[in-house]
């Protein structure tokens, strides 16, 4: 279907009237021409004039682009919807892309699943209703996604992961459209640090019963927040001094890439689990909260538990909102005197735990499977390099006395 051309009648020097031809681009303001517009379609093959009835330059060229796909459809012996049917026929909407997308990831766990449809459904508000076909979908489309995205107010990361989540969606539809590699936002990833044995001494120093046995928990098997929010009773094994890692299924509980696996626990942790199990709070669970459910609010617990330490940086400033209802306000704390130090959470726990392994000389493929990575390279990033003073004794014995 040809781009419709929209005319203005203008008065010439010598009183006559002539068309003109709008230019649309840089710097042309459509917005001040005043009606009546025209258009000059094609019907039975000539070419016509047509008076448009829009009093303003936007309505007249959607109105133009109706008469051309009514003409269009005409010629054709078909309805408008059915030539645009035709027309369409190999192309595939944005709308049902995301479903049928979303449909494939049922499988994920909830809050993954959640998040591919929160983001593809206000990726699809972002572009708005005129880019309806995934094919027009382009490099300046994704842009304009990533500016809504920063007029919202996200985090630099929020955005990143957010397209990347568009971008599996374009590359599962053979779509090329990307935003270059040097537009993407620059996230900062931290990586993990272990907490030192100093940190670890004052963390724990300032815990009661419970909270020692759920963070050595942490510390002893190296899980991840989930994995020790769906620990059973049942998935220890006292004789062994294992926990198995499943399914739990009526819980959507599933292991990172579905693998259940089996974890040492150091006797240390076994036996603190003994006195525990004597008097369990719950048949099924070994972390609950109040209402007898699994745990999950081990960050919030323990990023109240360095405060309380000592163990906050001080540098962290964060928006919070507090107070109820209509009292509700948005102030700025800092990590100071607030528990929302950026450099305590629980993947440093994981990562204590695996260095501590390493440093015992645990084979890495041991490592690897222990931790749940798929990849050995992971695993590899992951135990990073040992500090060289814990290395003392072997530099000294690799050059000897005398070497
Ligand atoms: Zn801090």
């Amino acid at each position: 279907m040809p781009t419709p051309s929209l005319y203005i009648r203008e008065k010439t020097p010598k009183g006559t009237w002539r068309y003109r031809r709008i230019k649309e681009g840089r710097g042309v303001k459509t917005g001040v021409l005043t009606a009546p517009f025209f258009t000059r379609p094609f019907v039975d093959g000539k070419q016509m004039w047509k008076t448009l009835s829009a009093q303003a330059f936007k309505e007249a060229k959607e109105e133009a682009w109706q008469l051309t796909a009514a003409l269009d459809a005409q010629s054709k012996g078909l309805t408008v919807l059915e030539a645009e049917a035709i027309s369409n026929a190999n192309r595939v909407a944005i709308g049902s892309a995301v479903a049928i997308y979303l449909e494939q990831k049922s499988g994920k766990a909830i809050k993954t699943v959640a998040q591919y449809r929160l983001t593809l459904n206000e990726f699809m508000e972002a572009i708005g209703p005129k880019v309806r076909f995934l094919d027009e979908i382009t490099e300046n489309v994704l842009r304009s996604y990533k500016k809504f995205m920063v007029g919202r107010g996200y985090a630099a990361k929020t955005i990143d992961t957010r397209l990347n989540i568009v971008f599996f969606l374009l590359k599962k539809n053979g779509i090329a459209a990307r935003i270059p590699r040097d537009e993407m936002p620059t996230v900062e990833e931290e990586v993990a640090v272990p907490y030192t044995e100093e940190e670890l001494k004052k963390l724990f120093a300032g815990m009661d019963e419970e909270e020692t046995l759920r963070y050595k928990f942490f510390l002893g098997t190296g899980c991840r927040d989930k994995e020790v929010t769906f620990a059973a009773w049942a998935d220890i094994d006292f004789d062994k001094k294992t926990y198995h890692i499943r399914r739990k299924e009526d819980m959507q509980f599933t292991p990172k890439s579905h693998e259940s696996r089996t974890v040492p626990l150091p006797d240390s942790l076994i036996t603190l689990l003994k006195v525990r199990r004597k008097r369990a709070p719950q048949d099924r669970w070994i972390f609950v909260n109040e209402e007898g459910r699994p745990d999950n609010h081990f960050l919030r617990k323990l990023k109240r538990i360095a405060l309380r330490a000592g163990l906050n940086c001080g540098q962290c400033k964060t928006k919070l909102t507090v107070g109820r209802f209509d009292k509700k306000k948005v102030v700025e704390v800092s990590c100071k005197n607030q528990p929302v130090c950026e450099h305590i959470y629980l993947h440093r726990l994981r990562k204590t735990c695996a260095t501590r392994w390493h440093e015992a000389g645990v084979p890495i493929r041991t490592i690897q499977v222990w931790l749940g990575h798929k990849n050995l390279e992971t695993t590899m990033i992951y135990l990073g390099v040992t500090d060289s003073e814990k290395l003392r004794d072997n530099i000294n014995a690799a050059f000897g006395s005398h070497r």
